[in-house]
């Protein structure tokens, strides 16, 4: 099937062709002839499978004729973050490059005044995050009467972050009478309920099934326990052949510890979590994009909806707590029929959050085989680098030692030790910030700062 098939007009598809796409996505194949039909849509779609252009394309072309009054939008996008929110932005902007759409772009972190200077000339396209557009709503700067388009993008993930109470409240400004197309990453019973709240007769398109994850991701479990997992993680970025990665981290907090370690060892890397403000963010992106770093470590909800096509790794610093957050998180490589590298590293605390993602995509996920740990300056050791001496990490070096049960660490022999004691003063430089560094009395470890020469 081609763009030409699917009803739309001359100036989309050469929109669409000078952005340099000639076959639409199953999503788009799916969901685009019924968009433009003015049906209700609930869509069943990961990030990544091209659903944006399976909503924007259509919009446009239902836009098109019509114009925009004060304050009053024509139609209405739901993002649950900024960055999301700005890459649909984008997509208006390449896709409605041969007609005159205006838009304005609701979001946090960015001045009240520009957006209601946007709002005040009038716009057929109204981009936001529910609670930056309620504030607006609530100081009347905002009229949704006339919206004849609503789109509730990522509804998974607005309910995750307890956006939803925001969202039915904006619909609740909205007419009955709209078109409503509702996108989700999975489809479980409480998401289908409350899109029955908002949709009215809608057609089902699904390009995959919920919660699969894609095939051309292949996937790693390493265990080792919580002190090793900054070392495990820069032997893996050492070993694997990573072009460009995001690493995902539970907490922000852990965000900027990682980052600053990663950068302290040598490797280029960035930060992405969501207690930065908007030009922060947007800043470090485009930069990442540009290839001034190749890691980039972040939290889910920072990471959410990054387009960067080709990733080649992922690795979850932590396991997600989530199993769904699993799925989006390595879903970030493999994009597009190329092959990606997600790799997870797992503490024994973390094996019921494992149990859940197993569940979810059917199988546990697989262990990594035969992890190198060979660099020359982790000879010298601290708290942080004993995955080094750790069976999980030494398999396929010759580490034949037997593996101990989960969370429980081999004892090491006794010239291991000696050398350990011996080295550790530069480890000083190594050393981590982090509350997961320092260990007294373990396993014969002694401290580095106890070791240093006065
Ligand atoms: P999305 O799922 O909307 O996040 O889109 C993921 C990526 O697919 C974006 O980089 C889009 O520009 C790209 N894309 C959208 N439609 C197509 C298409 N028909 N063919 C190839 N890539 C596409």
């Amino acid at each position: 099937m081609k763009f030409s098939d699917l009803g739309l007009s001359e100036e989309i598809l050469r929109a669409i062709s000078d952005a340099g796409y000639d076959t639409p996505t199953p999503i788009q194949e799916q969901a685009i002839p019924y968009v433009l039909m003015n049906r209700d849509l609930l869509g069943c779609a990961q990030t990544g499978t091209g659903k944006t252009a399976s909503f924007t394309l259509p919009m446009i072309e239902i836009l098109a004729h019509g114009r925009s009054r004060a304050r009053m939008p024509r139609s209405l996008i739901l993002e649950p973050t900024r960055e999301l929110a700005a890459q649909v932005s984008d997509q208006f902007e390449t896709y409605g490059k041969y007609h005159k759409l205006s838009k304005a772009l609701l979001i946090g972190g960015v001045s009240f005044n520009e957006q209601n200077t946007a709002l005040d000339r009038g716009v057929d396209v109204l981009i936001a995050t529910p609670g930056r557009l309620l504030d607006h709503a609530e100081r009347g700067k905002v009229l949704l009467r006339d919206v004849k388009v609503l789109v509730i993008d990522e509804a998974d993930r607005m309910m995750d972050m307890g956006f939803m109470p925001d969202v039915e409240k904006i619909v609740k400004l909205l007419p009955n009478i709209r078109q409503t197309l509702f996108f989700s990453a999975t489809m479980p019973p409480e998401i289908r309920r409350l899109s029955s709240k908002f949709l009215s007769n809608p057609k089902e398109v699904s390009v995959s099934p919920p919660a699969t994850a894609a095939e051309t991701i292949s996937q790693a479990l390493i265990k080792v326990s919580a002190r090793d997992k900054r070392k495990t993680l820069r032997d893996l970025i050492r070993a694997e052949e990573v072009q460009n990665a995001l690493i995902f981290c539970n907490r922000k907090r852990d965000v900027g510890i990682l980052h600053r370690s990663l950068t302290r060892h040598g490797f280029k890397a960035g930060a992405l979590h969501g207690d930065m403000d908007q030009y922060s963010r947007t800043e470090t992106l485009d930069q990442f994009k540009a290839g001034k770093f190749n890691i980039l470590v972040c939290s889910d909800v920072a990471a959410r909806g990054l387009d960067i096509p080709a990733m080649s790794h992922v690795f979850n610093f932590d396991v997600p707590t989530h199993a769904d957050d699993y799925i989006h998180r390595i879903g970030r490589t493999g994009r597009a029929g190329k092959q990606g590298r997600a790799i997870t590293i797992a503490t024994s605390e973390d094996n019921k959050y494992l149990d859940f993602i197993a569940k979810l995509i059917g199988y546990p996920i697989p262990a990594l085989e035969g992890l190198k740990t060979e660099q020359p300056e982790d000879t010298t050791e601290d708290s942080d680098s004993i995955a080094a001496a750790k069976p999980e990490a030494r398999r396929g070096s010759g580490g034949r030692r037997p593996k101990p049960s989960d969370g429980k660490t081999a004892k090491k022999p006794s010239s291991e030790r000696k050398r350990r004691r011996k080295t550790s003063a530069p480890a000083a430089a190594e050393q981590d910030d982090g509350s997961d560094s320092l260990s007294f009395g373990k396993e014969g470890h002694v401290p580095a700062f106890l070791l240093r020469k006065p």
